[in-house]
């Protein structure tokens, strides 16, 4: 068959980009034409507890990037399907009529794409049809990294001791990077028309919140080069503020895969100019705030390791086996307490304020994450898998790996995780973060007229509800029924 005949198909999933994709660039370096295809998986996505304006989100990036694809002449057809077995079909059936010999894709790590993966792989085979797959979720490979026994890391700084000497014996970043060329288009090409693409999202429910967060990959970069233009050489001193835009808000575009973490380093190496990478690939750079940022991208790869290492996360395992033992609170006064804390109507201003702060941007900041993580797990005792549900629902950053990570860092149950009696209190937590009240009276102005100090501690004042929960009392319960384990340990 000659080459003009044969075309890879390259199927997206959570790297919704053209730049710097490994898959696409492989699929190109034959000079074949391409046929991108995504599908639009409903059960999946409904399994995962995928909410509004994450759903919203990746329309919206799937629009930017059907044109930007047309650019390189690179056709986007948008198919959905209501089965893994129905993908598979459709997948076969598009390599026959393009004579595919290779379906190309990046790995994801959680076990349902692992699974529906090794299905579909083994379904395109029976017609002769070979997968090929790509890192890039991760930098480094997850089989890559493993201790001097040969291993997996359990706790986070070693593991990430190895990644920077991976990325030294691979190299370093640069050399990593992959390129989009224009494309040739072949004669049975199908392009989902961009004002089409709408009809695959119609029957989810979408949250539009294009203004905060326009999509697509340019939005990326720019938000991108602003960042380490701004604040990246602050980052290690502002990011613990959540009165202050000191984070990147990156977090939705690097969750879709419309920026890969590669991206994110180099920009980082480009400001900070030449002898940068050389420190990088010697186990860190030197300037505080870039290297405390590179950290977090690390922290990033460290939940999506575990998550490939430890299946059992997917399955709502807790890490640490003997806390699924913990006498977690059910019934009506939890109910009630649980929806106190998803409304924002706790009592604590810090923890309302955060939780209506996830309500208008579908974000909260990490700081913010863990506080109010922590309070639902441990001073109210209810089940970190409620919180982390609730999460899914509400986050435009959902990642299954970094939110299971982060909620069960905060609740003591995951791995390398907070130590249980570390206990975050909420109006502590308020008063040092964000020591002027500015963050909370975004939602809650009535504080203003309260002194600094009583904003994060209101009691009943200016009208603020009254705190559910006695912080003293609860903490007291949740470290009770930590030690409760510890006196019997699962054999
Ligand atoms: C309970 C809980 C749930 C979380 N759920 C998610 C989630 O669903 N999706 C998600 O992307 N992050 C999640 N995080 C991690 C973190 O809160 C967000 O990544 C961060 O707030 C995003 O803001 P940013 O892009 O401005 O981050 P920056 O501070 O600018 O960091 C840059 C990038 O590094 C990564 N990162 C930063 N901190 C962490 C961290 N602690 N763990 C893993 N990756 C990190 C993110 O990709 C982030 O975009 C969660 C944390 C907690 C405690």
């Amino acid at each position: 068959m000659s080459h003009s005949t044969h075309t890879n198909i390259v199927w997206l999933r959570n790297d919704l980009r053209l730049d710097d994709n490994p898959a696409l660039s492989a699929a190109q370096s034959l000079g074949h034409p391409v046929q991108l295809v995504y599908y639009v998986h409903n059960q999946l996505w409904k399994r995962h507890s995928w909410g509004p304006t994450k759903i919203d989100f990746v329309k919206r990036t799937i629009q930017a990037l059907s044109a930007r694809a047309l650019e390189y002449n690179l056709p986007l057809a948008i198919i959905s399907v209501d089965s893994t077995k129905d993908l598979a079909d459709d997948l076969a059936e598009r390599c026959n009529n393009l004579h595919t010999k290779s379906v190309y894709f990046n790995r994801e790590y959680p076990l349902d794409e692992r699974t529906r993966d090794a299905y579909i792989t083994n379904h395109l085979k029976k017609f002769g049809i070979s997968s090929e797959s790509f890192d890039d979720r991760m930098c480094i490979a997850p089989e890559k990294i493993k201790t001097g026994s040969d291993g997996v890391y359990k706790v986070f700084t070693p593991f990430k001791r190895c990644w920077y000497r991976h990325l030294a014996e691979s190299g370093g970043v640069a050399k990593s990077r992959c390129v989009t060329q224009p494309s040739t288009i072949s004669s049975s090409a199908i392009v989902t028309p961009i004002h089409d693409i709408e009809d695959h999202f119609s029957i989810f429910k979408q949250q539009d919140l294009s203004k905060l967060w326009p999509a697509g990959e340019k939005e990326a970069k720019h938000r991108l080069n602003d960042f380490c233009q701004d604040n990246l050489l602050k980052y290690d001193q502002m990011r613990d503020i959540p009165s202050e835009s000191a984070t990147s808000g990156l977090s939705p575009y690097l969750a879709v895969g419309s920026l890969s973490a590669r991206q994110c380093l180099l920009a980082v190496l480009a400001s900070l100019g030449h002898s940068a990478e050389d420190q990088l690939m010697q186990g860190g750079l030197s300037q505080p705030g870039a290297s405390c940022w590179v950290s977090e991208l690390i922290w990033r790869e460290y939940y999506q390791y575990l998550m490939f290492h430890f299946s059992d996360l997917s399955k709502s395992r807790p890490f640490k086996l003997d806390t699924q033992w913990l006498p977690w609170r059910t019934g009506e006064a939890a109910d009630r307490d649980f929806e106190a804390w998803c409304s924002g109507n706790t009592g604590f201003p810090i923890i309302d304020a955060a939780m209506r702060q996830l309500h208008d941007t579908g974000w909260m900041h990490n700081r913010l994450r863990m506080v109010t993580a922590m309070f639902l797990t441990k001073h109210l005792l209810i089940n970190w898998r409620r919180g982390e549900a609730y999460f899914s629902e509400k986050l435009i950053d959902l990642d299954f790996s970094s939110n299971n990570g982060g909620w069960q860092w905060s609740a003591s149950t995951g791995c390398d995780a907070v130590p249980y009696f570390r206990i975050f209190n909420p109006v502590a937590q308020g008063q040092r973060f964000d020591t002027e009240g500015k963050f909370i009276i975004r939602y809650f102005p009535e504080l203003l007229k309260l002194s600094k100090k009583q904003r994060h501690d209101p009691q009943s004042q200016a009208g603020y509800p009254a705190p559910i929960v006695n912080l003293k009392a609860g903490r007291e319960r949740a470290l009770a029924a930590f030690k409760e384990l510890n006196n019997n340990p699962v054999a």
